[in-house]
Order: C-alpha cells, then sequence, then structure tokens
C-alpha cells in the first residue's frame, strides 16, 4: 500500500492536478482545526490530540471515512480537550479507529483525522466550523482510509477476508519458497457491490473529495485515486480480484459515483448534469435518516461554487439558482424499483421546492431546455447567517411564470393522470381533465402532513420548462394570505396540451 501511495503522489499526473486545482490549496491551507498524533508501537501507540494554530506547514495526515453505526462511545466533548491534549488512552478507542490507528502508523504517517475525536461534538459551534471545512479536510489529506466494509465503528476493518457465510474452497498451494499456503476461491459479491460504507450519506463527499482513498472493502483492499477512477484497469489492488461487470451490464444508468470532472464544470450542461447525478446517489444512501441532510453534501457543494467562481452561482436549500429550470423538476422514485416510499420530513429539513424536503430517492425529470420562469428572488435563512451551505431554517422562493389553475380530483376519471392513488387534474374552465401527467412528490397520504390536497383543492401549475410545471397548493390557512404556495408535485402536459389561453403571467412565492 505504501508503494501503491508513493507511485500515485510521484507519478501520476492527474492526481496532482486534482490537488492543485484549486490554485495550491493544499500549499496555502493550514489544514484541520484538531489532529490526533499517534507515536510508540503500532499494537498499542501513544495517542494525543493535537490543536493546530493554523501558522505551521500543513502537515501530513490520514483522515478516516467510517460509519459510526449508532452514537460512538469515545467522542471529543469541550471538557475533554484539555485532558486529551496530554493523552487519551489506546484501549478506550473501538476497533475502526484502533485499525485505523495502526494503518497511519504501518504507512509512515504521524497524525490521523477522525471526525468523532477532532470536532467538538457537544458544541454547536465548532461542528458548524468543522463542517464548513470539511472540503478542505479531505482534499488535503495525505490519503482517506475508508473502513469500507464495516458496519459499524466497534467491528473494525482489519481482520481476516475469508466469509464463512459465503460458498468458497481453500486449496492448498505450496509456494515458490516452498512453503505451504492456500488459495481462496469464493463466489462473492460483485466486486464493485455496494459495501457498508456506501450506503452512509456523509461518505459520498468524503470519498469524492479526497485525492487517494484506501478503500478496506469486503473482499479486497484497493487504491482508488484521480487515475484509477477514470480508468478501472488502472486500479491498484492487493490481488482478490473478481469478474467486474461495468455498470451497464449491470442495468444502471450511471456508475457509482466516484468523482467529478471539476475542470468541467464551467459549462453550464456539465454543472447542470453533475449535480443531478450526485444529488440522485447522494440521496440512494442512508434512507431513513434526513436531520443532516443538506449538510452532508454540503463540502461537495461549497467546492463546486469555488470551482466556478466568477460564475456567480447561488446555492439555494440544495438547488443552484443560476440553473433553476432543470433543478426544480426533481421528483422522488415511485417505481417498483424504489427502496423506500418518499414522505415529507416531520420537521423542516427545506423548503417544499427543495429536493431535500423529500425523503426517498430523487431522481430529475428532463425538460425541453426552454426556461420560462422568471428568478425574482430567493430568500434563505440559513443556521449560520451568511453561510448559504449551512443548514436551512427557512426559505421563500419567488417567481415569474405562466400558470394555470385546476382542480385535484380522484379515482374515476383515469385518463391521462397517472398521479399516485388516481389522482388527476380537473380544468374545472373547459369541464375537462387535463391533459398530461402528474407525480406528486408523496404518494401515501399519511406521510404527506400538511403536503397532500383534499379532494376537489385547488391548486396552480406554474410552469418552469415549455411542458414542465410545478403543481402548488396554498398554503394552510393563518398564514400570509395571497399568493404563498407550497410544491406538491409536478406536471408534465401531454400530447393533446392545453388551451394557451388557460395560462396567465403571474408571481408566486413557494415555501
Ligand atoms: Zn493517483
Amino acid at each position: 500500500m505504501k508503494k501503491w501511495l508513493r507511485e500515485c503522489i510521484t507519478t501520476h499526473v492527474e492526481c496532482q492536478q486534482l490537488q492543485s486545482s484549486d490554485g495550491g490549496l493544499r500549499a496555502s491551507a493550514s489544514g484541520p482545526r484538531r489532529l490526533l498524533h499517534l507515536s510508540g508501537s503500532t499494537d498499542a501507540p501513544q495517542v494525543r490530540l493535537e490543536q493546530n494554530s493554523g501558522s505551521g506547514a500543513l502537515l501530513d495526515y490520514a483522515a478516516l471515512s467510517y460509519c459510526w453505526g449508532g452514537d460512538q462511545a469515545v467522542k471529543l466533548k469541550d471538557k475533554l480537550v484539555d485532558s486529551w491534549t496530554r493523552g487519551i488512552r489506546y484501549e478506550e478507542f473501538p476497533k475502526t479507529i484502533r485499525d485505523a490507528m495502526w494503518m497511519t502508523m504501518a504507512l509512515g504517517l504521524e497524525y490521523l483525522w477522525v471526525d468523532a475525536l477532532c470536532i467538538i461534538q457537544d458544541s454547536e459551534q465548532d461542528k458548524a466550523e468543522q463542517i464548513s471545512r470539511m472540503a478542505e479536510i479531505y482534499e488535503q489529506a495525505y490519503v482517506t482510509i475508508s473502513a469500507a466494509r464495516a458496519t459499524a465503528a466497534p467491528e473494525g476493518f482489519l481482520h481476516s477476508r475469508y466469509m464463512p457465510g459465503e460458498r468458497g474452497f481453500r486449496m492448498p498451494f505450496t509456494c515458490e519458497d516452498g512453503r505451504t499456503s492456500a488459495v481462496v476461491l469464493w463466489q462473492g459479491r460483485e466486486p464493485d457491490a455496494w459495501e457498508p460504507l456506501d450506503k452512509r450519506s456523509w461518505c459520498l463527499q468524503e470519498s469524492i473529495l479526497s485525492p487517494r482513498v484506501l478503500e478496506f472493502g469486503t473482499h479486497n483492499v484497493r487504491l482508488r485515486c484521480a487515475r484509477s477512477r477514470a480508468d478501472e484497469a488502472q486500479l491498484q489492488c492487493d490481488g482478490w480480484v473478481g469478474h467486474s461487470k461495468t455498470f451497464a451490464q449491470l442495468g444502471m444508468t450511471q456508475p457509482l459515483v466516484s468523482s467529478i470532472d471539476w475542470q468541467s464544470l464551467g459549462e453550464p450542461y456539465k454543472f447542470v448534469q453533475a449535480w443531478q447525478m450526485l444529488v440522485s446517489h447522494y440521496t440512494r444512501r442512508g434512507l431513513g435518516w434526513y436531520q443532516d441532510k443538506l449538510l452532508a453534501i454540503s463540502a461537495i457543494a461549497r467546492k463546486m461554487s469555488r470551482m466556478t467562481t466568477g460564475n456567480n452561482k447561488r446555492y439555494i436549500a440544495g438547488l443552484w439558482a443560476e440553473h433553476l429550470g432543470e433543478m426544480l423538476l426533481w421528483h422522488p422514485n415511485h417505481g417498483p424499483d424504489a427502496k423506500e416510499r418518499a414522505r415529507r420530513h416531520e420537521t423542516y429539513v427545506a423548503p417544499s421546492w427543495s429536493w431535500a424536503s423529500c425523503s426517498g430517492e430523487i431522481d430529475f425529470w428532463y425538460g425541453s431546455g426552454m426556461h420560462l420562469l422568471e428568478f425574482v428572488g430567493c430568500e434563505v435563512r440559513t443556521a449560520i447567517p451568511g453561510d448559504e451551505f449551512s443548514a436551512v431554517v427557512g426559505a421563500r422562493l419567488e417567481l415569474k411564470t405562466l400558470v394555470m389553475r385546476a382542480r385535484m380530483r380522484k379515482g374515476g376519471g383515469g385518463g391521462w393522470g397517472d398521479g399516485g392513488d388516481g389522482w388527476f387534474l380537473w380544468d374545472e374552465e373547459a369541464g375537462e381533465e387535463v391533459n398530461g401527467s402528474l407525480m406528486l412528490d408523496v404518494e401515501d397520504e399519511e406521510s404527506g402532513g400538511e403536503f397532500v390536497c383534499e379532494r376537489d383543492e385547488e391548486v396552480v401549475l406554474a410552469l418552469v420548462q415549455t411542458q414542465d410545471a410545478l403543481v402548488l397548493k396554498k398554503r394552510k390557512k393563518g398564514e400570509e394570505a395571497a399568493s404563498v404556495y407550497v410544491r406538491i408535485g409536478i406536471y408534465r402536459e401531454g400530447p393533446r396540451g392545453t388551451d394557451p389561453d388557460r395560462w396567465a403571467m403571474e408571481g408566486v412565492v413557494i415555501v
């Protein structure tokens, strides 16, 4: 592994570019606020917390990417900072952390960064500060150690990889030097199958932002860097390889995200595509969880914004204002392959027009490309005022576009509407069903809360692209009167179309 790393650092031009693409970020940056310093023997090292004043040269450190698997037994708290700078008992750490310490020292490094141990977990201020620096922490790491095969911190990742639960054969083998050993043949999983770590939401950005990831998978250990991500054949791995199928053969439309072509983001089309792909993969991880939804992807958003400076890209609650026409056409996957039914989050995470307000797997509709809406303005209140990438506490989006009114009806009609549970749109004036496809954000009325319609309730269709509109309903009574709406779904005009006279230019505010 040391050899792989050395080779990547000294000979891979594309990997060097990745670290210098930010204008020498690594050279100018000061590194994480705190690091664990390791010394002594690899089996029981002396560990202490070191505070980084930011003035010295950047240290070579390993960053750990792992699944917490529940609350952590050992974590940094405000009152522990002083005693930890003198030393921390090694025996206290869970196995994954001990394994990471062993690996770090074996790789010849003295410093390790672990979120639970280097961020003060009971300080909201420190958490917010460190989370806002997450992109740099992983980008500047000498290597990221990925405990991909462990589902929880007590499991560890350095142990025998022969999985008794899987069918395998151990065949005697005589080595060149005469020693007797064995070759193991096993019928395992695809080498590219999802590891436990791939299901953790925070780890997507850890993997994407790290220049080099040393991945401890279920069956093999491999180094993923810019070159090997671009070309699987170049992958450095320990020899445990399976017969790899490409993502096309696996019936997926896109490979699992492991890299972004940062240099291409100046092209609007590439930028939109990259973000949609990220959201789509991101929302397929960590299902069931939602509190950190916008935070756990914010480091990537921050970097995308940094890589396109000068373009004035504004980030609003998980969307990019400059590309609203595409960004607003998200929808949860209601297909039979969906692992979780979409629902609105129980507590506020994002406004109704943001994909982050819904659980479930998010995809995007590809519209005609013609934007019809006029972006009037957007107010986003964030947990850290002035930091658009921090958690969102409130937001209102104001658009001016063509709108049409219709009523929500259910059952009977059938017709064009394929909306959940037989909902369809009824055009009162024309006395007929609105021709088109309706896709509701939440199909299950139980889990929609205030975002579910009543029968015959009036809704507004607000055009986003030539044939695609948001479906909005008036916000519940007691709120500001007039035109404040919440989003309940999207609509695509059918082949017969609607009467152009039914649409009129109007301003709408969506929260
Ligand atoms: Zn490399």
